[in-house]
């Protein structure tokens, strides 16, 4: 059979630059590759003859003898096999973490690890600032201790090679999952899972100063494996309090003072994560005022000062007034000079006055 013209099979000119070579290779070896068309005979000897065009294309020297002397240039049953593979690597990574989200080239001893697994907790903000210790039930499974025997597969090795036109590409064993064994499928302990289902109960640190989306990782606490077990991995999600906002290493609160407190100046009490604290309102003190207590917050998990606690004053105008309650602020707006008690008031008249004039 004759072979196609190697710039036909990538579908561009003689004079396609470099760069442009690989895109059309990317694109068609993405559309036959053969985990996308499982059984397509077709499609794999495509997938074939595009590996070989652009073996040679993208090599400059092959390229050259090929436009020169045709595929008799450029015989690639007699290029080294090793430095064709070279030749692929960059690439290869490219398009294979395009298909399968780069896991492909996860060679077999890493799979033979159990897994990995992952629990989250919800813990109350007092204890993430302070740190505790949880006891976690979590369900785990252990290895079978039934009979194992060698696979037939992989013949134990746990990788299976696949040929891929020029590349042979390693892939974990799916007959034994990477394993190397399968188990006995009568087994009468696990019925032939291979491993058993346990609830452990753990003692979890929780360490001083955790937020929201931190990990704590336990060592081998994940599944059992041939080599060994998987981590365990806690997610830590913090629950919303009642008073405090955290941001960081700081907690926010907000506190509402009477209104003549605010006028007259006055102690207000504060919760910290330590007690209650007073803080010093000054005379004259507006709404929203941020007050700041220096050192009262959260030391962080990975070091530094302590943050602060801040806290908002919010002036609450008393309502449901009583008749003499209102008899009193009736006389007491009487007798408000608005320059002198209310300047805030005073500057925006005069600048609305200001700005009416030009109507
Ligand atoms: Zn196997
Ligand atoms: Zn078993």
């Amino acid at each position: 059979m004759s072979k196609r013209d190697y710039y036909e099979v990538l579908g561009v000119s003689k004079n396609t630059p470099k760069e442009d070579l690989k895109k059309a290779y990317r694109k068609l070896a993405m559309k036959y590759h053969p985990d996308r068309n499982p059984d397509d005979e077709a499609a794999s000897e495509k997938f074939k003859e595009l590996s070989e065009a652009y073996e040679i294309l993208s090599d400059d020297q092959k390229r050259q003898a090929y436009d020169q002397f045709g595929h008799e240039g450029v015989n690639p049953s007699f290029s080294n096999a090793q430095g064709a593979a070279e030749g692929f690597s960059d690439i290869f990574g490219d398009i294979f973490s395009d298909i399968f989200g780069g896991s492909s080239r996860s060679g077999g001893s890493r799979s033979q690890r159990g897994s990995d697994l992952s629990y989250s907790v919800e813990v109350s903000l007092e204890d993430a600032v302070k740190g505790t210790s949880i006891n976690l039930d979590i369900p785990s499974s252990e290895r079978c201790s039934g009979k194992w025997q060698q696979c037939s597969h992989c013949n134990g090795a746990g990788v299976v090679r696949m040929q891929q036109g020029f590349f042979s590409m390693q892939q974990t064993c799916p007959h034994c999952r990477g394993e190397g064994e399968t188990h006995d499928p009568n087994c009468s302990i696990c019925h032939g899972a291979g491993f058993i289902k346990k609830n452990k109960t753990l003692a979890v640190k929780i360490p001083e100063g955790v937020d929201t989306g931190d990990r704590i990782r336990l060592s081998g606490e994940g599944d059992a494996g041939k080599h060994g077990n998987g981590d365990l991995y806690i997610q830590v999600d913090v629950q919303r309090h009642k008073i405090f906002e955290r941001d960081g290493k700081h907690l926010y609160c907000e506190v509402p003072i009477n209104y003549a407190d605010a006028a007259l100046g006055g102690d207000i009490e504060v919760p910290t994560l330590d007690g209650k604290v007073k803080i010093k309102i000054p005379e004259s003190t507006q709404s929203h005022k941020l007050f700041r207590l220096n050192g009262k917050g959260i030391k962080p998990l990975r070091g530094g000062s302590k943050g602060d606690i801040l806290v908002r004053v919010l002036v609450e105008i008393p309502v449901k007034l009583n008749k003499e309650q209102a008899m009193l602020l009736k006389k007491f707006k009487e007798s408000i000079s608005e320059s002198e008690n209310t300047p805030m008031k005073n500057t925006w008249l005069k600048s609305a006055k200001e700005f009416l004039k030009g109507f």
